[in-house]
């Protein structure tokens, strides 16, 4: 085997090889998670017209200048603005309209006086109000456009269109966007050894887990599959499964197993000196053998070895970043933070540690998720990880008190 390539640089081929997807129009509530592939503007002005800050009265603060309890100023109540209505009453000297929360504001009024700073209060529709203290000019008031105005940008392109987005387009008029298409996923998992989820295994057989671990990832990257087979460890099986991936359509292909340099590994023996699926070394620990390539039909391939905290943490460090940068995303990497080690643990020499990890954000703290080591078959301490601490190649071991950076995956 040749020098272990950096995951650096393996990173870089991957999204250098990535051509990012057509985009296509969708309404926006049809649209979550998805990636804008053009910026949302907003169709107009947010608040969309000035409203009332608080439940009250719309005053002419002329009339209210020398208000104090005891010499209130007595306004003639002449309108009800109720939420949804589009009257526009004219106050003259002296009068007021009872207004709700959100309701227009009267062209002819320059401030709202909440109800508790009344008396009377807000029962006395319409009839008479005393106004205990004067408002300042435009008090409670929400400005037409003090959010957003029309034309301004509301969510930049390669932003992941979340609640919060969807919620903040839709205030400012935005029915429709554009983003990427999702990217379409072939997972296909190697080995004789595998059997599906609830069949007993018989000697020598195991579940296939990785399957199931990459369908969810992928759709942890709002990414969907296409495609889906399990095949024994021999190369024409994997041929087969390629050229069904691609008839499906995929513009990825992921395999788990077979990569490696042992006798039965069927992805190699597949493509491995076919010129399009590179097999390399990378200094990363678990996940060394990585196989990556673009067929001639375009289609992606990434090859994961197979143990399954090797499988995950290839997809965290290379699968999941090209799937978003498919879909044109502005940030392609998980959160990272910088968290105190509560224990120590063991690092492999020259090659860069993705350890599963258990972190307390409150206490600012990580430490591992598996009992027996950072071996990259303990799925079962997979299962209790939450984030993969992230030590770099030159670190001999990790001890209680150093500080660690961890990339958080949930
Ligand atoms: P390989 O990369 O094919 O040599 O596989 C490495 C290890 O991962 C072996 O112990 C396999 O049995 C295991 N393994 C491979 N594929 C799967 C899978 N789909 N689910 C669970 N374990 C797997
Ligand atoms: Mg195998």
């Amino acid at each position: 085997m040749s020098a272990p390539r950096s995951v650096e640089e393996q990173l870089r081929i991957v999204l250098s090889a990535v051509r990012m997807l057509p985009a296509e129009t969708l309404p926006i509530e049809r649209a979550a998670g998805r990636t804008l592939s053009t910026p949302v503007c907003a169709a107009h002005d947010l608040p969309l017209f000035d409203n009332s800050a608080m439940d009250g009265f719309a005053v002419r603060t002329a009339d209210t200048t020398d208000a104090d309890a005891a010499h209130p100023a007595v306004l003639r109540v002449v309108a009800d603005l109720p939420a949804g209505t589009d009257a526009d009453p004219s106050l003259g000297a002296g009068e007021a309209a009872r207004i709700m929360t959100g309701s227009p504001v009267p062209a002819a009024a320059d401030a709202v006086v909440p109800f508790e700073q009344t008396a009377g209060g807000l029962a006395d529709s319409l009839g008479e109000v005393q106004v205990l203290r004067p408002p300042s000019v435009g008090a409670h008031i929400r400005r037409r456009g003090s959010d957003l105005r029309a034309g301004d940008v509301v969510i930049a392109a390669g932003v992941r269109l979340g609640a919060f987005q969807i919620a903040g387009a839709i205030a400012a008029g935005v029915a429709e966007v554009e983003v990427a298409r999702r990217p379409r996923l072939a997972v296909v998992s190697t080995g004789s050894e595998l059997v599906d989820a609830g069949t007993p295994p018989a000697r020598g057989r195991i579940p296939d887990s990785n399957g199931p671990l990459l369908r969810a990832l992928v759709a942890g990257a709002e990414s969907e599959i296409v495609f889906t087979a399990r095949v024994i460890d021999e190369a024409e099986a994997v041929t087969l499964a390629v050229t069904d991936a691609v008839a499906a359509g995929a513009d990825v292909v992921v395999f788990t197993g077979g990569v490696s340099a042992g006798a039965y590994e069927p992805v190699r023996g597949a493509f491995e000196g076919g010129g399009h699926i590179e097999f390399v070394p990378v200094a990363m620990q678990p996940g060394k053998p990585q196989a990556f390539g673009v067929l001639p039909s375009g289609t992606l391939v990434f090859g994961l070895p197979g143990n399954p905290v090797s499988v995950a943490v290839s997809f965290e460090v290379f699968v999941r970043p090209a799937l978003l940068a498919l879909q044109g995303r502005s940030s392609l990497f998980r959160r990272r933070a910088r968290l105190t080690a509560a224990a120590g643990w063991r690092t492999p020499p020259g090659r860069r540690q993705y350890l599963p990890a258990v972190v307390d954000l409150e206490a600012g703290t990580v430490r591992p998720a598996t009992t027996g080591g950072s071996g990259s078959h303990l799925a079962g301490g997979l299962a209790r990880a939450e984030a993969f601490a992230v030590v770099p190649a030159e670190v001999e071991a990790v001890s209680a008190g150093d500080a660690v950076d961890v990339m958080l995956v949930t």
